[in-house]
Formats: structure tokens, sequence, C-alpha cells
């Protein structure tokens, strides 16, 4: 199985890609709204396609992509039935399965954080997804959203302290950079379920916390009973002045087909060192040249009135002059993709 771990820096919450190897169809828990770019990126550059999003709980601290990547990818909304969002495709109880090619998890409905919190668990068993009801050494509030001591203590005794020893937990968040655990440990050391700890001592436990209210709570929780969705006026945060693709490493990048039919409105700025220009044959009419190596100093000679596409032989230097110019206050610039090599393929220069 492919899987990969993804953090947003803002929320601490962990999004999970996992996918098939032979089908190339794949799942993600726990989309970020503000992240959609950077995970359908990671999709296109893996080769993989999204059937479905599964959200382990309503969130109360970021909102869901979940019907953002549906109207992109047209994947299925997966969320727990007793939530009652809207926009649901997959409205999941403890026991359902969701497939995705050859693989699938395990739906197991592990309440306590929220009435409607879920965990899943691969079909190999060797990983489960756990949300907030068990994080690595704590475990998610339960003094919100029908929150409920008693029931996550039986939830994670019950059902995720009875999965196998060495299957690994991988939770909804982590604030001070864990990534991952497994059963045998938090059986073992979680502090507020583990080593022994009764339901009274948990509960105790949980009473005595007195946590501040949530900040995003009043904006998250709403958005997510949608799924998600916007408001009316919502416009989306993307580059309107061309096709842009931002790369999983968080380049934009455009196509040299789209740059060769707007020549004249935009600055290609040709980043190659002089001597690779010897040739006429390898310049491209009407770039502007500045090599990499001098970019910092010379950006200000640029013509700040139209956008700048930069280029280099493969599209790997051109990639950094495009920080670069961010960074100078730029904001209309992308990398061309495949650099000149692609651009012979298909254009003249
Ligand atoms: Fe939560």
């Amino acid at each position: 199985m492919i899987f990969r771990q993804l953090f947003d820096l803002t929320s601490s919450t962990y999004t999970y890609l996992l996918a098939c190897e032979k089908t190339k169809q794949a799942i993600l828990i726990d989309p970020v709204f503000e992240l959609v770019r950077r995970d359908i990126a990671l999709l296109k550059e893996l080769g993989l396609t999204l059937t479905a999003t599964l959200e382990t709980h309503c969130h109360a601290d970021h909102v869901t992509a979940g019907w953002l990547l549906k109207q992109k990818l047209a994947s299925k909304i997966g969320s727990a039935a007793v939530i009652q969002a809207t926009d649901v495709d997959l409205k999941l109880s403890d026991g359902d399965v969701v497939e995705f090619g050859n693989e699938s998890v395990t739906v197991l409905a592990t309440p306590g954080h929220t009435d409607g919190c879920l965990s899943f668990l691969t079909a190999d068993k060797s990983r489960v997804f756990t949300g907030d009801a068990l994080l690595i050494r704590g475990c998610g509030r339960c003094d919100f959203q029908q929150g409920d001591a008693q029931s996550l203590f039986e939830s994670v005794h019950d059902k995720l302290f009875n999965l196998p020893e060495n299957c690994s937990v991988y939770p909804g968040h982590d604030y001070t950079g864990k990534t991952m655990s497994t059963v045998i440990e938090e059986k073992k050391f979680n502090p507020r379920l583990g080593g022994g700890a009764s339901v009274n001592d948990f509960k105790g436990y949980m009473n005595a916390m007195k946590l501040p209210h949530p900040k995003l709570i009043d904006y998250a929780v709403p958005a997510n009973l949608s799924s998600g969705k916007p408001d009316n006026d919502y416009v989306e945060n993307i580059e309107q002045w061309a096709p842009i693709n931002l790369t999983f490493s968080g380049v934009p990048e455009i196509d040299v087909d789209w740059v060769c039919s707007h020549k004249n409105d935009v600055t290609i700025l040709d980043v190659r060192e002089s001597f690779e220009l010897e040739s006429e044959s390898e310049r491209i009419s009407g770039a502007v040249q500045i090599p990499l190596v001098s970019l910092h100093e010379r950006a200000q000679e640029l013509d700040v009135s139209k956008p700048i596409v930069c280029v280099c032989r493969s599209g790997s230097r051109s990639a950094l002059a495009v920080g670069i110019l961010k960074k100078s206050g730029f904001e209309k610039v992308a990398n061309v993709a495949g650099g000149v090599i692609r651009w012979k393929e298909t254009n003249a220069l």
C-alpha cells in the first residue's frame, strides 16, 4: 500500500494518504481545506485517483477539504452517519468497509472525544488511524460536541487496545512533533488511558483539565457539518493570470504551450549562464537573460507590470528563480515546466 503522512502547520492536523499500489486508487483521511492544492499535487505526482475522503470526526480546529476535493476530483465524502453532515456520500458506521482498489479500511466507531468519532483500520491490521480518540501519549478532550469520558475510555480499551500490539497508531494531531505510536506503547505508556488506568482515573484526569474554549470551534464545526462547503461568497485563492499548476514542492508551474501562446503578456526570464546561450539556436526569442547567480542583485531590472515566467535548461534552476523573485516581492511568477528541453520538444524557441 502507498502511504503518506502529511501535516498542517497551522492546526497541527495530520492528513493521511492511502492508496492501492496496483490500481492507484486512493483515499485521504482528514484532508484540510487550505491544503487542497498540496494534496492534489501529491496525488497527481504519484499518479493516483482519489476515490474518497474520510473524516475521523467533525473537527473543531480546522475545516475539512472533503467538499472541495469532491468538486475538483469527484471523490466521495465519508463521514460518521451520526454526525448527519450534508453532502456525505458514505454514511459510515462501525464495521463498514471502505475499499480503494485492492485495499480497504474498516470503520471502528470510537466515540468519546465527540459522539461521531471513527477510527480506520487497514485490512492487514498494521495501521489504525485514530483521529482524536487516541493521540500519542494523549487523547482528545471530552468537554464539548457530545464528548464523554466514559465512552472514550471504553472506545480505547475495548476497541483500540484490543488491536494487535504491533499495530501502528496514527493520530489526528500532534502538537510536539510525534508522528506515530503502536497499540502496545499506548497501552503501556499513555498517561491518561494506559498503564492500568481505570475509568475513574481517566474521568478524574479529564475533568481536572479545564481546557480553554477552542479558538476555531464556532467557525469550524458548522463548516464541517456542511462537509467543508464554503459560504456562497467564497472565492478560491488561486492565481487568475494563468493556469498555474502548484507542485508538491510548492513551485507554481506553467506549461510551455501556454507561454508560447502568451509571449506578449509575460516576461520570459532565462536564468541560464551566458556560456549556455552562446549558440543562437539556444536562445529564446524575446527572453530577458539574467543568470540565476545574479538574480538576487538584478531582480529590480525586471518589468513589474507583467507576470514573469522563469526558464532554464531543465526547469530546476528556474524553480529556484521563482522563489527568489517571490521573496523579492514579485507575485505573478511561474516556472516553465520541463525548461528548454520540453520547450524544444513542442515549440520553436
Ligand atoms: Fe477533534
